[in-house]
């Protein structure tokens, strides 16, 4: 066993994937009642907490490395406008995209634009 590592020590420290990736900061740790486990809890740097088991823990010096590589969720990106938009120059109502013929449709006036 190696010595216990102050609290102090931990709080602030990075965690790493054993792929080195960044997961993000230690804030706290979480204790479970009742049962011998100790939980990191991590402020991933896409801004949520994360809670990761202290025995999933491989290494700590300057930085904290964990034993399994865990599921990082990808930063959202800037979502994607989900529906083009265009006006019938006809009627000026929102036309509807056909993907099959690549064509804007008019439903008002039941033709192509
Ligand atoms: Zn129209």
């Amino acid at each position: 066993m190696s010595k216990a590592i102050p609290r102090s020590k931990i709080i602030g420290m990075q965690v790493y994937t054993p792929s080195a990736r960044l997961v993000g900061t230690i804030k706290d740790f979480g204790l479970i009642p009742g049962e011998n486990k100790v939980s990191l809890i991590v402020e991933t740097v896409w801004g949520e907490s994360i809670e990761i088991d202290w025995m999933d823990v491989s290494a700590v010096g300057d930085i904290v490395l964990l034993k399994t590589d865990i599921e990082i969720p990808e930063v959202p990106a800037e979502r994607a406008p989900t529906s083009r938009e265009q006006i019938c120059p006809t009627c000026g109502k929102p036309a509807t995209w056909i993907e099959q013929y690549k064509r804007w449709y008019c439903y008002n006036c039941r033709k192509y634009l």
